[in-house]
C-alpha cells in the first residue's frame, strides 16, 4: 500500500484519534481515491493555451455522477467534488439495521441518467456487502452499465467484497484498505470501528 494510504489509514483505526484528527485522516484519504477513481473517467485530448503557448491536454468527456450512501457516503463527497466540480449527485440513504445488520432503503433520488453514464459511489466501508448490492441494483436498474460505475470505500471486508462480486463482477471497486473478516456483530476487523460514529460524533 502506498505510504500516505497507509499513515492515513493508521489515523483513521487509531483509537485516539480525535474527531478533528479522524475527519482530517478521512478527507486526506478521500483526495487519493478521487485521483484513482479519476483512472477509470472517460477522457478526451484537447488542447490549452498557456501564457506563452498552445500545448496538448486532457479534458473528461463527461462528469461522472457521485452516488454517496447516507450518511457516512456524505463524508466523501466534498473533496469528489472538489475534483469533479458540477458532477451531478444522486443519493441513497440505507440505514443498517443494527440487530440484524441488513440494509433497509429509506430514501433514494438519482437525477436522469444516460446508459453510458459513468457513477461513482461513495461508501467508506464494505462490510457485509448489503448496502451496496441494493445501491448498485438501483444503479443498474436504471441502465448504467456495471462496468461504468466504481465504487469507493476506504475499508472493506473479505465477505463484503465477495458479496458484491457474486451479484456485480463487472463493477469496479477501490478500497484503500482490504481488512480482515467481520466480526460477530458485522463490524470489520481490524477495522475503525463505527464510522459514522467517529465522523459524525454521534
Ligand atoms: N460500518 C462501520 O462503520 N464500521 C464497520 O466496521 C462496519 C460497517
Amino acid at each position: 500500500m502506498d505510504t500516505l494510504k497507509q499513515l492515513l489509514i493508521t489515523e483513521l483505526r487509531d483509537r485516539n484519534s480525535t474527531r478533528a484528527q479522524f475527519q482530517k485522516a478521512t478527507y486526506g484519504l478521500a483526495h487519493v481515491l478521487a485521483q484513482e477513481a479519476a483512472d477509470y473517467c472517460a477522457t478526451q485530448k484537447t488542447t490549452v493555451q498557456t501564457p506563452l503557448s498552445s500545448t496538448h491536454g486532457l479534458a473528461l468527456k463527461k462528469n461522472p455522477m457521485l452516488v454517496p450512501i447516507l450518511r457516512s457516503g456524505i463524508a466523501l463527497l466534498p473533496t469528489f467534488l472538489n475534483y469533479f466540480p458540477g458532477a451531478s449527485i444522486g443519493i441513497v440513504g440505507l440505514k443498517r439495521d443494527e440487530k440484524t445488520a441488513e440494509a433497509q432503503l429509506y430514501y433514494d433520488n438519482i437525477p436522469p441518467v444516460q446508459p453510458d453514464d459513468q457513477v461513482i459511489i461513495l461508501d467508506p466501508m464494505i462490510a457485509t456487502g448489503g448496502t451496496a448490492v441494493k445501491t448498485l441494483k438501483i444503479l443498474v436498474d436504471k441502465d448504467i452499465k456495471q462496468e461504468n460505475i466504481v465504487f469507493v470505500a476506504l475499508v472493506s471486508a473479505p465477505e463484503g467484497l465477495q458479496t458484491i462480486r457474486s451479484h456485480f463482477e463487472k463493477i469496479n471497486i477501490i478500497v484503500a484498505a482490504q481488512d480482515e473478516k467481520l466480526n460477530s456483530e458485522k463490524f470489520i476487523l481490524p477495522g475503525l470501528g463505527d464510522f459514522g460514529d467517529r465522523y459524525f460524533g454521534s
